[in-house]
C-alpha cells in the first residue's frame, strides 16, 4: 500500500536525522528477510561503521546510500513500516530488522505484519542499475508531452492498469490512481490510448495535484502506514472515491461510488462523472 507520497514522507523524515550517521549495528531478526536477499547480496554486518550519505526515493522504493559501495534497497509493499524509535521500546514479533547508529539515541526499525516487504543489501551500483531497468519516469518529474507519449505508446492498456504499471510510470498504486482518475473525470476501464489530448492534460494535472497534496499531508493511513516518526498521514481525509463504495459521489451527488475489479485490483469510481 505505501505509494509514492508515503515513501517520500518517510524519506523526508529520515534524511535529516540519519544523513552523516555511522551504522553501529544492522541485524535481521526474521529469516524471511534472508530468503528475500538476491544472490549478490552483502551481509548486514558489513554495514557496521559505514556512514549514511543520502536517503532517497524512486517510485515506491526507498534507497540508502553509504560511503563506500554499500546501498540498501527497501520496498514496504503492503504493510511495511520504517521508523525511528527509542531503543527502549519493546521489539514485537513483527519487527524484522534493526539498525543502530553511533551517537544517536534512536534506532531504525523495519516492521511488517504481512511480510511482503524487503530490505535488500546490495552494492549501490546494482541498486541504480535495477531501478533504472525496472522503473519508468517519476510522475512529478515527467513533462506533459512525455506523459502523452507514454499514453499512446502503451495505449492498449486500460488506464487504471497503465497508472499501476511501474515500468510505465513509477510510484502510483491503487489509492492514488483511483483519486487521480476521479479528479480527471476518466473511467478506469478506458484504454490509455483513447484519451484525447485534453483528457490527457486533465489526468496529468490531477496526477500532480493529488501526489503533491498527499505529500504535503504526509500520505494516506488507511491500514498500517506510519511516517518515520510513527505518526499517521492525513490524506485519507481527502479521498473522494477510494474505499467509498456505495457512498454518494461527492461531485454529482446523485450516484453511488462503484467498486469493480480491473486488472485484478479493486477500483473505485463514479460511473456518471467518469466517462
Ligand atoms: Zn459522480
Amino acid at each position: 500500500m505505501p505509494e509514492l507520497p508515503e515513501a517520500e514522507t518517510i524519506v523526508r523524515g529520515l534524511r535529516p536525522e540519519l544523513t552523516g550517521k555511522r551504522v553501529k549495528d544492522f541485524v535481521f531478526l526474521s529469516p524471511h528477510l534472508w530468503r528475500k536477499q538476491p544472490a549478490s547480496a552483502l551481509r548486514p554486518d558489513s554495514y557496521r561503521g559505514k556512514r549514511i550519505e543520502d536517503i532517497w526515493r524512486r517510485g515506491k522504493l526507498i534507497v540508502f546510500s553509504f560511503n563506500g559501495q554499500e546501498g540498501l534497497l527497501i520496498h514496504l509493499k503492503m504493510t511495511g513500516q520504517l521508523y525511528l524509535t527509542d531503543p527502549n521500546q519493546p521489539v514485537d514479533k513483527h519487527t524484522h530488522a534493526l539498525m543502530t547508529f553511533s551517537g544517536l539515541g534512536k534506532e531504525l526499525r523495519f516492521r511488517d505484519i504481512r511480510k511482503f516487504g524487503f530490505l535488500n543489501c546490495l552494492k549501490m551500483a546494482e541498486i541504480k542499475e535495477k531501478v533504472s531497468a525496472e522503473l519508468g519516469p517519476e510522475p512529478l518529474g515527467i513533462k506533459s508531452d512525455e506523459f502523452y507519449g507514454l499514453l499512446k505508446q502503451y495505449g492498449k492498456k486500460r488506464i487504471k492498469g497503465w497508472l499501476l504499471d511501474q515500468k510505465i510510470i513509477a510510484g502510483i498504486g491503487n489509492i492514488y490512481s483511483d483519486e487521480m482518475l476521479f479528479r480527471a473525470g476518466i473511467n478506469p476501464e478506458r484504454p490509455a490510448g483513447s484519451l484525447s489530448p485534453e483528457e490527457a492534460r486533465k489526468l496529468y494535472r490531477a496526477m500532480r495535484a493529488v501526489l503533491k497534496k498527499a505529500i504535503e499531508l504526509k500520505g494516506s493511513s488507511v491500514s498500517d502506514y506510519i511516517d518515520s516518526s510513527g505518526k499517521k498521514g492525513e490524506f485519507q481525509k481527502w479521498h473522494r472515491v477510494y474505499g467509498k463504495e456505495g457512498q454518494l459521489c461527492p461531485r454529482c451527488q446523485t450516484t453511488g461510488i462503484k467498486r469493480k475489479k480491473i486488472n485484478g485490483r479493486s477500483s473505485f469510481f463514479c460511473p456518471v462523472c467518469q466517462s
